[in-house]
């Protein structure tokens, strides 16, 4: 039985939602149409006349209101986000009701100095005054994934609710409670009607939503579908910010806190079941402490129980690609350490080594509670391979010495990196989060992302009210002359130093 089921629902296609690896049906919902799709973007278009002129010290005032009601039903929630994606309490409430309460607590105290108007001292035209406005865009589209199905919802949402702009979410067909949770907490916070609809559906719903007019789109998830999109934006001109796919490269020095690496790693590769964007998907260890490093995880790994520490996969095509990535493995050469069964709906931690970037477990995404181990000579090799890869989302470095880790940092061709740590990328707000290669275009979090959510309008005013300007018709052999002597004085002398 399958846990995602197709069904029809009144003569229309459908999903019937159950738990990973259970058989109670947590709900079932028709697929929104293209029409369906067109007529709340008709909505929301309307909201927006009165929404996009909300002051913005209004805006915050519901997404604080969204926060105490994030906080009064945290149990709730959890509950459906835990029904709906199989994670543990504990993984829930860190990875969606902490990271989420923060988010939109982050963005609210910021939003006024971010997005109010921007004066600007300009460096030549001293003449002129200029003011950097920030318009909402309009109306945008947020298309979101399963594996981090609230959180990965909840912050662009809140971010383009600030700044101005009608939402429409579209959350995958994987998990649509958790995109209805984001619409229920703002709805009962007092936003008005139509500034956010969440729209349950699947590729055709979200492709419609592309296609449908908006102003800008959100998109997190597969690579293969953010291309797609990409494709539909540039078509359109409008703004798309593509978070995708990854295949995070650990990499473990000679001199690293061995004991800390490999938790760190574990953790890096396991929360979630594996199935996080940038989580550790494949390890790089420097050969003079290779055997100790692989002896303590595969012990720390084979003491991780299923169930409590270990969820299970989204689904049973999941399932499928990680055993399909083991056995391809194994088949070729790898050796398994431990691990490397489906039990029920679960993974087994597993940890391999002997591997070759020939092989998926180590070129492709797995999204799976998989570390694949290679004993790299050097700190040069280790850097080699794990740019080795389209991929460039996140990294991680592992040695006591910080100077050297940061400097290696720079040279993985990565979004970001973390030195002795992991994981916490996307929850730091203050930093863009983004991929590169194939991991995808723009970043979502910090000041500059909730910029993105905007148009940035300078306003230019002179500031003196001459009669003319020098550069104004009639063009004259003075002007030329007087042009030329500028760009001597400004260019020409110590002066552009003070430009
Ligand atoms: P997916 O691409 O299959 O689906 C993502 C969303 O796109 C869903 O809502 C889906 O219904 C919708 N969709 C599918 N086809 C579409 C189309 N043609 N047009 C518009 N929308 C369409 O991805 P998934 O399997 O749900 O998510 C897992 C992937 O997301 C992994 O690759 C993971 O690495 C990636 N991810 C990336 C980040 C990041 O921040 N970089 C974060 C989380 C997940």
């Amino acid at each position: 039985m399958a846990w995602l089921e197709p069904i029809e629902l009144d003569g229309r296609r459908g999903y019937r939602v159950r738990p990973p690896g259970g058989d109670e049906t947590l709900r079932e919902f028709p697929v929104a149409t293209k029409a369906d799709v067109a007529a709340a973007i008709a909505r929301a278009r309307q909201a927006a006349v009165s929404w996009n002129a909300t002051p913005v010290r209004e805006r915050v005032a519901i997404v604080d209101r969204a926060v105490e009601v994030l906080v009064e039903n945290q149990e709730k929630y959890v509950d459906v986000i835990s029904g709906e994606t199989g994670r543990s309490t504990v993984e829930t409430q860190f990875m969606s009701i902490f990271a989420a309460c923060d988010a939109m607590n982050y963005y609210a105290r910021r939003a006024a100095s971010v997005l109010g108007d921007e004066s600007v001292s300009l460096h030549l035209l001293k003449i002129k005054k200029a003011t950097v406005a920030y318009h909402p865009l309009g109306v945008v589209g947020i298309i979101t994934p399963w594996n981090g199905p609230f959180q990965l919802s909840m912050n662009p949402t809140v971010q383009a609710l600030l700044a101005g702009n009608c939402v429409l979410l579209k959350p995958s067909e994987v998990t649509p409670g958790c995109g209805e949770l984001v619409g229920e907490i703002f709805r009962e916070a007092g936003l008005p009607e139509g500034v956010l609809q969440v729209l349950l559906g699947d590729g055709e719903t979200g492709a419609a939503l592309v296609s449908g007019g908006v102003d800008k789109i959100s998109f997190t998830g597969s690579v293969a579908t953010g291309r797609k999109i990409g494709a539909a934006c540039g078509e359109q001109l409008i703004p798309c910010t593509l978070e995708l796919g990854g295949k995070d490269p650990a990499v473990v020095l000679e001199d690293a806190d061995l004991d800390r690496a490999v938790r760190g790693v574990t953790f890096a590769g396991l929360m979630n079941a594996g199935q996080f964007c940038a989580g550790t998907e494949r390890v790089y260890v420097v050969e003079s402490v290779a055997d100790e490093f692989i002896d303590k995880l595969t012990e720390h790994m084979q003491g991780l129980r299923l169930g409590d520490d270990i969820g299970p996969c989204i689904s049973q095509a999941q399932l499928a690609i990680v055993k399909r990535h083991v056995d391809g493995a194994v088949l070729d050469g790898a050796v398994l350490r431990c691990g490397g069964e489906v039990e029920g709906p679960y993974f087994q931690p597993t940890v391999l080594t002997q591997v070759t970037h020939e092989m998926a477990v180590m070129s492709e995404e797995t999204f799976g509670p998989v570390l694949p181990v290679m004993i790299v000579d050097d700190a040069e090799h280790a850097v080699r391979m794990a740019n080795d890869t389209r991929y460039g989302l996140g990294a991680t470095v592992w040695t006591k010495n910080k100077a050297r880790g940061e400097a290696l940092a720079r040279r993985i061709k990565a979004g970001s990196v973390c030195v002795n740590d992991s994981v916490i990328t996307y929850g730091v707000l203050e930093v863009p989060f983004g991929g590169r290669g194939d991991s995808g275009v723009g970043a979502v979090n910090g000041a500059h992302a909730l910029r993105g959510w905007s148009f940035a309008q300078p306003i230019l005013t002179d500031r003196l009210g001459q009669k003319d300007e020098q550069h104004w018709y009639p063009y004259t052999q003075e002007t030329a002359d007087g042009l030329k002597k500028a760009i001597k004085v400004l260019w020409g002398s110590a002066l552009r130093r003070l430009l």
